[in-house]
């Protein structure tokens, strides 16, 4: 058994490709989703402390009681809480991941991009 887990959009739409591709990329059995409307917008702005500390106090249960060892950050197309273009939403994964690596739990970070067909992508 093994635990996953991302930071996703709340849009249904991302859901199950984001779990699909976890499990089939990630070797996942089950995935942690810790949903806000354009995660990589918050994360990438790092301002919302109230939001942030919430997101990291998911994550943090993730990795200690699940031994989650990848997270992803989602960005995708047509996103209603970011509504900016996908060369804007890439450069937010790139700085929700060094957000998300400054808080130092052991885990690997990958950034992910649902496109218009709902595939996904890896940044890195
Ligand atoms: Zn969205």
């Amino acid at each position: 058994m093994k635990f996953v887990a991302a930071i996703n959009c709340i849009d249904g739409r991302t859901q199950i490709p984001v779990i699909e591709w976890l499990k089939k990329e990630c070797s996942a059995t089950y995935v942690n989703m810790i949903t806000e409307p354009g995660p990589n917008k918050i994360l990438a702005e790092n301002k919302d402390q109230f939001l942030i500390n919430s997101i990291k106090r998911r994550v943090e249960i993730s990795t200690k009681k699940h031994a989650s060892k990848i997270i992803a950050i989602v960005g995708h197309y047509d996103c209603a809480g970011n509504p900016v273009a996908k060369e804007t939403q890439m450069n937010q994964i790139v700085d929700s991941i060094k957000t998300i690596e400054s808080w130092d739990f052991a885990i690997q970070v990958v950034g992910l991009w649902v496109d218009e067909n709902w595939q996904v992508h890896k940044k890195r």
